[in-house]
């Protein structure tokens, strides 16, 4: 048994602690927010319930692999999940098409819009069905797996969706809805396999909304944690790993404590966590992640609406072009609107909440960050600025919300990098681009035995499957290390003495 330090409480380290608990290890989970969830999370403002993570949670279908690993980790322990009927709506031109759970009706609907692009679209069609088989959920049963020689005959179309990005995708399409859909979601330059990615997990039931959203499953895993004997410390935030002879030594909070393990788990981003909590320089492999210019940083600007209008002109997320009077000050083309009518428990009865997203690139992140740092009331006037330009949007889109929406929240890189400590306002790992593979970085640090990355930024592009599973392999990596200095000592007892 060994005494196990993490550090963060989001997915991955609780992850780590569920893990390093069963295997019969003393952990300590030391979180620097008042509460546990990291990005996972969600917030009351009065009766209304803001939901900050979930959009698709991969692994909710029972045949994958993944549930098996949330099941373990009590985030799905007896709880529904919800499978909405589309997972967002894109509109052009005055026409909408909608991402359909019902692979079927997504096709038939498709060719419908456009038959003149009926090879592509069966194409597309195909390669999601493909994609399934290798996430352990194709055929008509979602339960069926890719065998060496299903891999074999998916390799050429892989491949070519492996070079393409969403722009790439978009543009074999004629039509400029379909267009549309493939963009709208990720934007122009994800790699096209991503998409795929996200389709066939809506497409085979393996992306559903456990219920209750994300604050919710966060507290399921971190009472399994608790159940198991593991110990967490709030406002708990390290300053500094001490380093001897190859071993971390000690770790020193900002309260001034201090806590000795045997092995320290980090969730912590990469970037925030060598030369500065740790003494050593960040592995050969994972800076070469932060200095390739195709992978980059993203962070989201987002608000928040009570809604008070019993029947809504739009369902679950819907993606809008902006009027270009918009597009300047919010920084983005498109507007992802989501309502949450599915959590009866969010809002009052006969009301809902309405969040709005747009996504920013690296610049625009360290913008507002420098801006709440240095000018408060500035930042505070920008939040507002946001909220009715996203309100004047929304209702010029959908007259019939005019008057139903009350501001909840406005939340900005600004506030994920205070309140998780990313560099940039970061929630998920680089975004996924074409001709890259995502493949797991080590987790080991070189010349540090005993501490352990298990960070989402191990592999792209993050999200909650990777650091549940990072978690995992972290414990893993310090039951081997266990197994080796068992086997070793016994090698040394057992090894005859010399006359
Ligand atoms: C708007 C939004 C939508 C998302 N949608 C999805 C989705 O639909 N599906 C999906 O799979 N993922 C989604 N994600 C991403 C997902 O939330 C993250 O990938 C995941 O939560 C990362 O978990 P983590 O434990 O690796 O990191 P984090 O959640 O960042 O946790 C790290 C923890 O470490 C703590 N910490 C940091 N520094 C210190 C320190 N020095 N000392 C102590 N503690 C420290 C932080 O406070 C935090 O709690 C979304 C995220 C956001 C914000």
């Amino acid at each position: 048994m060994a005494r196990i330090l993490i550090i963060g409480g989001g997915v991955a380290g609780l992850s780590a602690g569920i893990y390093a608990q069963l295997h019969g290890h003393k952990t300590i989970i030391c979180e620097q927010h008042y509460k546990t969830g990291g990005n996972l999370t969600g917030w009351q403002r009065g009766e209304y319930h803001v939901d900050n993570c979930i959009h698709w949670l991969t692994g909710t279908n029972p045949n994958s692999d993944l549930y098996k690993l949330w099941q373990e980790v009590g985030a799905l322990d007896n709880t529904d999940v919800y499978q909405g009927e589309s997972l967002y709506t894109c509109e052009k031109n005055g026409d909408t098409l909608s991402l359909f759970r019902d692979i079927d009706k997504l096709e038939k609907r498709m060719l419908e819009i456009s038959p003149e692009d009926k090879s592509e679209i069966k194409r597309f069609i195909g390669a999601v069905k493909d994609f399934e088989l290798i996430m352990g959920v194709g055929g008509k049963n979602h339960n069926k797996k890719a065998n060496f020689a299903t891999y074999v005959k998916l390799f050429p179309t892989l491949y070519s969706y492996f070079n393409m990005t969403t722009k790439d995708l978009a543009n074999r399409f004629s039509h400029p809805l379909l267009r549309e859909f493939f963009v709208s979601l990720l934007g122009y330059d994800f790699g096209a396999l991503a998409f795929l990615c996200v389709a066939s997990t809506f497409c085979s039931d393996n992306g559903g909304l456990p219920k209750g959203g994300s604050h919710a499953m966060a507290q399921r895993m971190t009472n399994k944690f608790l159940s198991l004997g593991g110990e967490i410390l709030l406002k708990k935030q390290a300053v500094k790993i001490d380093v001897k002879n190859g071993n971390a030594t000690q770790t020193l909070f900002s309260d001034g404590s201090k806590i000795r393990a045997d092995y320290i788990i980090l969730t912590t981003e990469p970037s925030v966590t060598f030369e500065k909590i740790l003494p050593v320089k960040m592995p050969k492999e994972l800076k070469a992640d932060y200095e390739n210019k195709r992978l980059t940083r993203f962070s989201a600007i987002q608000t928040a609406f009570a809604c008070d209008l019993p029947t809504l002109p739009f369902s679950a997320d819907y993606i809008f072009e902006l009027p270009v009077k918009y597009r300047k000050f919010l920084k983005t083309e498109r507007l992802i609107i989501r309502e949450f009518s599915h959590e009866t428990s969010f809002a009052p009865d006969g009301q809902t909440v309405i969040q709005s997203l747009t996504f920013c690139l690296e610049n625009t992140a360290k913008d507002f960050i420098e801006l709440r740092n240095y000018d408060k009331n500035a930042y505070d006037n920008k939040k507002r600025q946001i909220a009715s330009a996203v309100y004047l949007a929304i209702t010029e889109k959908f007259p019939s919300l005019c008057g139903h929406l009350k501001l909840l929240d406005v939340w900005t890189p600004a506030t994920y990098n205070r309140f998780v400590g990313s560099e940039i306002g970061a929630f998920m790992s680089f975004a996924f681009p074409s001709k890259v593979l995502p493949i797991r970085k080590n987790n080991r640090i070189k010349g540090i035995h005993n501490v352990i990355m298990a960070s989402q930024w191990l592999q792209s592009p993050g999200g909650l499957p990777i650091a549940l599973q990072n978690g995992k392999y972290a414990t893993e990596t310090i039951n081997k290390l266990e197994e080796r200095k068992v086997s070793t000592a016994k090698s040394i007892v057992t090894k005859p003495i010399k006359a």
